[in-house]
Parts: structure tokens; C-alpha cells; sequence
């Protein structure tokens, strides 16, 4: 039997975040991933020659001396990643039915500029919510890594609810649903999403939003490459089928080939419903643990639609825009076209050859009432009412775009899809969640799931952690490896890198 100082489950940003770390710092892992591509979530793929990104469209706090540099610098990779700023004076615009378009600009003073100037009553509620939100984003800065801890206490954040703190700092409805205008990049409930989240995404946008020149796949592959410079392993086509405990120990992993590999330690980047799911032997976790962790509300899923433009027609545009059918942006409900279509968000694809782009994402929540009568069906292999079903269902997204930009529909030359069972089929992500556990600022605790198990030996990491996101993914590797490494040693190692 092979065996390792760390073995990890699941090669997407969390599995090979961990890699590095644990790799950097000198000790044997071996990452196993159930495809033949690493990514998970940062996959992509390409269709006529040109790269669609599966889920990680741009990515926040990525100027120098910001935290996501930070931790990309301390991987080695900063420097090999093909990276675009997004427009500082407008990296996510939103466009309302009534014709009305806002921007979120970059930087907090621009930011609030840009937005006091269509509300010049709310200069001041604008300030006093972006203290706020600054000091959430501050709880896991560089200067936090330099004091020797990872992130600095969030409790009092994560137990707020972001919906009412906006409403508290400004008076105009339109105003509130602009400052909350990107909740669909985390899943956001108008009942449920905490401070902490809203204000860890919003922070890191503020800061610094780039998106992926070339697509995203450049990350996951940049961070194989140091695990194996490293001396460690990353093995694609390795599904992990079983944990096997021996008491509250795991013996070993086994993958579908029957391959057994043993590690001091085991870090699983599943779902923790899957990864549970996976024990064998188990006598430490009783029937109400399972109860408890498979009842955990899970975010909706996310029906992406890519349009492949017909070549040098569209101009890129250096910003995402979010679309509203309602003028609640936190609205899950939204008719159009017989469809629940209650918001779309549009990423264009940056290219390095060219000044146009050649792929544009729209991305828009989808209810599992939609898809559920194809849960037991698997990826190809579907059937023809369900072809017909994502096709019906990706042109009501194409037209309700059609409706904020009319010529949409001239530039297009193919049209590709992917449907939370796309996403449920390549990840593992239950019913094809695209953001993990809903965290309930109602109860916290809970929807915070720790790295430390009851298992000596079984660590968890991955976007169910923490918060979701390359950001949040990112932290959370750090802290799950901190129980291997130590927290002070490894926060001041990130943080001097
Ligand atoms: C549509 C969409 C858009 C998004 N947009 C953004 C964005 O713009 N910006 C942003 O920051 N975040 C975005 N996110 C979120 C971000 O992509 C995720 O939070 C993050 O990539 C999750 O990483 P992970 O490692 O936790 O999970 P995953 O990426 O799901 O990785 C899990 C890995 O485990 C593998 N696996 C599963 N089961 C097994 C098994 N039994 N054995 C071995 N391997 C297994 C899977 O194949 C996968 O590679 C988006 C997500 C989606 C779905």
C-alpha cells in the first residue's frame, strides 16, 4: 500500500491549495481527483478552439499587497498567471427593467463617488456600510498573516444578516438592491445570508476584481505543477470510493481502480455530505450526525449558457453585468417566458489576441424543481426531452439578455449549456449546488463547518468551510493545513512571503 504524509480527496481549487501549502512546507501528499483533468470548479473546457470556464468568472483582492496576491505569491504563481483588472470605474454594473443602470466601482473612495453621485443623499449611509464592510475584508488581511493568525474573529459578522445592515445604512430602496446587486455571485438569501459573506465578497471586489485571460484552468494547473516541483503526486482519473476507519482513525483511502493509499493524514475537499457519505467502518459518527449534516440547505444550482460570438464582432467589455427582472435583486422568484428567470449575470471571457471576445457567459440561478425528474439520469446520456428542455431554457436567458442588449442575438454563432446536473455529474457538489452550504446567520455554527473532525486523521476543506469562492477557498486550505503546520507558523510564512 502507498503511503504519504497527507493524502488529499478531490483536485479543485481546495485539494491543490492544500497541495501546495502542505508540499511547500516539506511534506509527502498525493492529490487524488476523480477526473482526467485537475480544477473542479476552475475546469475549462474548450469547444471550437476556444476555452469556456466552468465556475470562476473573476476574483477579488488580487492587486499587490492584497490578500489573494498575498497567498498567490506565496504559492509561486503570481507571475505565471494571465491576469486582467476589470474596469476600476465599473467592474459589475446593474441594469433594472426600468432602465436604470448603476456601477460598483473599484476602490472605496471611487466607490462611493460613483454611487453618491446617482445618490447624493446617501454619501454618508454609503460610508458608514463600507467602514463595515472594509472591516469584515480586514479580518483576513495581510497584516492579520503578519500577527500570526489566518483571520481575525468573525463571529459577530457571520451572526449578522447583511440585508438588514445594508437597509440600516441607507434609506433608498434602489440604493439598498444596488449595494446588494452581486448576491447572486454567492447564492445570497434575503432571510439568511450573513454580514460576514456579503461583506468578504464585497470587500475583495472593492479592492481589486480581475478575471482569468484564457480561462481559469491556468490556476488549477499552475498549482499542480508546484505540488509535483514539490515531490508530490497529482493523480487524475483517481476517484476515491471509500474511507476505511479503524476505530476513529482512517486506515486507508480507496479508489475505483481498488488502489488503498494510507497518509497521517487524510483531507477531504468534498462536500462533507459526500465525504461522510464515503465512511466505511464507522463507528464514531451516530445516525443523528448524518440527520444533521445531510438536512444543511445547500445554495441553488446555476444553468450556464455560453454563447460563442461569430469571430471579431463583439467587443470585450471589462465588466460583468448583472440583469434584474424584478427590482429586488434578492428575488428567487422571477417570471419570464414561463421560466423562473429572476436575474442573469454576464461575464465576457478576455482574450489575449484579440480586442473582441470570443465567449460570453450567462449565468443565471436554476430551481431543482426544474431539473429534478433527470436526477438519476448521468452526463450524455440524458435523453431528447431534456436536449430540449436546456435548449428552451437557454433561449429565455438569451432573450431576457436580449432585452438589455438587442443586438445580443447578431453576434452569436453557437450556443453551449451546462445545468446544475452538468455541474453535480463533474464536481460531486449535491443536486449540483454551485456554492456549497448555505451560511445561515441564524445559526452560524453549524453552517460553518470546521476543519477538525472526529476522525484523528480526517481533515476537511474545500468552499463549504469557510465561505466559497477562490478567496474563501483559498483561506480555508490554509487553515485546514494550519492544523498540520500550526497556525502562527504558517499565517507568518504566507504573510512574509
Ligand atoms: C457557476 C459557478 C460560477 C462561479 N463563479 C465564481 C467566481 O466568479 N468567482 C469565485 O471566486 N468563485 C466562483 N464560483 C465558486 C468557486 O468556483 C468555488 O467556490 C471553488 O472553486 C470551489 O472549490 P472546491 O475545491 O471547494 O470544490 P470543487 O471545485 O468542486 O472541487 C472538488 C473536486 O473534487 C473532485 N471530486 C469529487 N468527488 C471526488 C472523489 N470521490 N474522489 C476524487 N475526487 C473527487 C471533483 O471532480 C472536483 O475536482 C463559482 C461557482 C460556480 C458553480
Amino acid at each position: 500500500m502507498k503511503s504519504f504524509d497527507v493524502v488529499i480527496i478531490g483536485g479543485g481549487l481546495g485539494g491543490l491549495s492544500c497541495g501546495a501549502i502542505l508540499s511547500k512546507e516539506g511534506l509527502g501528499v498525493c492529490v487524488l481527483e476523480k477526473h482526467s483533468v485537475v480544477g473542479g470548479c476552475l475546469q475549462s473546457f474548450r469547444r471550437e478552439g476556444r476555452t469556456l470556464d466552468t465556475g470562476m468568472h473573476y476574483v477579488g483582492s488580487l492587486s499587490e499587497g492584497q490578500i489573494m496576491h498575498q497567498y498567490l505569491k506565496y504559492f509561486g504563481v503570481i507571475d505565471s498567471l494571465r491576469l486582467q483588472k476589470l474596469d476600476e470605474n465599473g467592474f459589475d454594473e446593474f441594469h433594472f427593467k426600468d432602465g436604470t443602470s448603476y456601477c460598483h466601482a473599484m476602490g472605496y473612495e471611487n466607490f462611493i463617488e460613483t454611487l453618491a453621485s446617482q445618490f447624493p443623499d446617501e454619501r454618508s449611509g454609503l460610508k458608514t456600510l463600507c467602514k463595515t464592510i472594509q472591516d469584515i475584508g480586514d479580518l483576513i488581511s495581510p497584516e492579520i498573516l503578519l500577527e500570526g493568525k489566518l483571520s481575525a474573529d468573525g463571529i459577530k459578522y457571520m451572526s449578522e444578516s447583511a440585508y438588514q445592515e445594508i437597509r440600516k445604512h441607507l434609506r433608498s430602496e434602489k440604493l439598498r438592491n444596488v449595494l446588494a446587486g452581486n448576491c447572486r455571485l454567492y447564492g445570497g438569501e434575503k432571510s439568511v445570508t450573513s454580514l460576514y459573506e456579503y461583506g468578504m465578497v464585497t470587500h475583495s471586489n472593492i479592492q481589486g476584481a480581475y478575471a482569468f485571460v484564457d480561462g481559469s484552468q491556468q490556476l488549477a494547473d499552475t498549482l499542480a505543477e508546484v505540488i509535483r516541483s514539490n515531490g508530490g503526486e497529482v493523480c487524475p482519473n483517481s476517484e476515491v470510493l471509500k474511507i476505511r476507519l479503524e476505530s476513529n482513525t482512517v486506515e486507508y483511502v480507496e479508489t475505483r481502480d481498488g488502489e488503498r493509499l494510507q497518509g497521517k493524514y487524510i483531507i477531504s475537499s468534498l462536500h462533507p455530505v459526500v465525504t461522510f457519505s464515503l465512511l466505511e467502518n464507522n463507528t464514531v459518527y451516530k445516525k443523528a450526525f448524518f440527520t444533521r449534516i445531510n438536512s444543511l440547505k445547500n445554495t441553488h444550482g446555476i444553468f450556464s449558457t455560453y454563447l460563442l460570438t461569430k469571430r471579431g464582432t463583439l467587443k470585450y467589455v471589462n465588466r460583468n453585468n448583472y440583469m434584474f427582472n424584478t427590482q429586488d435583486v434578492w428575488a428567487t422568484e422571477g417570471h419570464y417566458k414561463g421560466f423562473n428567470i429572476p436575474s442573469v449575470l454576464m461575464c465576457m471571457q478576455p482574450n489575449h489576441l484579440s480586442e473582441h471576445t470570443e465567449v460570453v457567459t450567462l449565468l443565471a440561478p436554476m430551481p431543482l424543481t426544474y431539473y429534478q425528474k433527470w436526477l438519476h439520469t448521468k452526463v450524455e446520456n440524458r435523453g431528447e426531452e431534456y436536449r430540449e428542455f436546456k435548449a428552451e431554457f437557454s433561449e429565455a436567458v438569451i432573450d431576457f439578455v436580449a432585452e438589455f442588449y438587442p443586438n445580443i442575438r447578431s453576434h452569436i454563432d453557437k450556443v453551449y449549456t451546462a445545468s446544475p446536473l452538468t455541474y453535480r455529474d463533474y464536481t460531486a457538489t449535491p443536486l449540483g449546488t454551485a456554492y456549497g452550504i448555505v451560511k445561515d446567520y441564524r445559526n452560524p455554527i453549524v453552517t460553518h463547518i470546521p476543519a477538525k473532525t472526529r476522525i484523528s486523521n480526517l481533515l476537511l476543506t474545500g468552499q463549504n468551510l469557510n465561505i466559497h469562492g477562490c478567496i474563501g477557498t483559498t483561506v480555508s486550505s490554509a487553515v485546514t493545513s494550519s492544523e498540520i503546520l500550526g497556525v502562527e507558523y504558517l499565517s507568518k510564512k504566507i504573510g512574509n512571503a
